[in-house]
């Protein structure tokens, strides 16, 4: 769903159950969809798990976050809390189910001699090498990326700096 409408409909909820000095806010998060910080009186949403959620499971999560703010942090998911959580409506589990969409990173990278994966969520900057198997840069170690499945070379200043570098290892070309 959209964020702005994930975040009227968090501030709503929160409204109606008096959390009307708490406040939203979107992080970056994609190992948990919410988080409830009774320090710092805030609720908080996975940006990125919101944008792939349905509404209703948004809601579900902001429910889930309310509860644990109403009952106080020392509950984590005891038995108080999930009284409160099923008062409210949130769905029992404590954990995000596992059917519901994550995002995947898009580029991999693929070391041409160990093998070893590294996964990014937005295109490398700089051009790297693998750490695993060579601890200093090797150029015959550069990660070989792909862009969801399929072969590509990241552009931009990845590519400049790769063009540099291949010179330096061919000075004659
Ligand atoms: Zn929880
Ligand atoms: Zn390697």
């Amino acid at each position: 769903m959209k964020r702005e409408d994930a975040r009227a409909m968090a501030r709503e909820l929160m409204d109606h159950h008096g959390l009307r000095d708490w406040s939203l806010r979107f992080d970056r998060a994609r190992r948990r969809a919410g988080a409830c910080v009774h320090t710092r009186r805030e609720i908080r949403l996975s940006g990125p798990l919101a944008d792939l959620y349905d509404a209703e499971t948004v809601r579900g999560v902001i429910l889930h976050e309310i509860a644990h703010a109403l009952v106080g942090a020392s509950h984590h998911h005891d038995a108080i809390w999930q009284a409160k959580a099923r008062q409210l409506g949130a769905p029992d589990s404590a954990r995000l189910s596992a059917h519901l969409p994550s995002p995947q990173p898009s580029w991999v990278g693929i070391c041409p001699v160990c093998g070893t994966q590294r996964e990014l969520y937005s295109a490398p900057r700089r051009v790297t090498s693998c750490g695993v198997c060579s601890r200093t840069f090797d150029a015959s170690r550069i990660f070989i990326w792909s862009y969801k499945g399929q072969p590509r070379q990241p552009g931009g200043q990845y590519a400049r700096q790769l063009r540099s570098l291949t010179r330096l290892r061919h000075p004659n070309e």
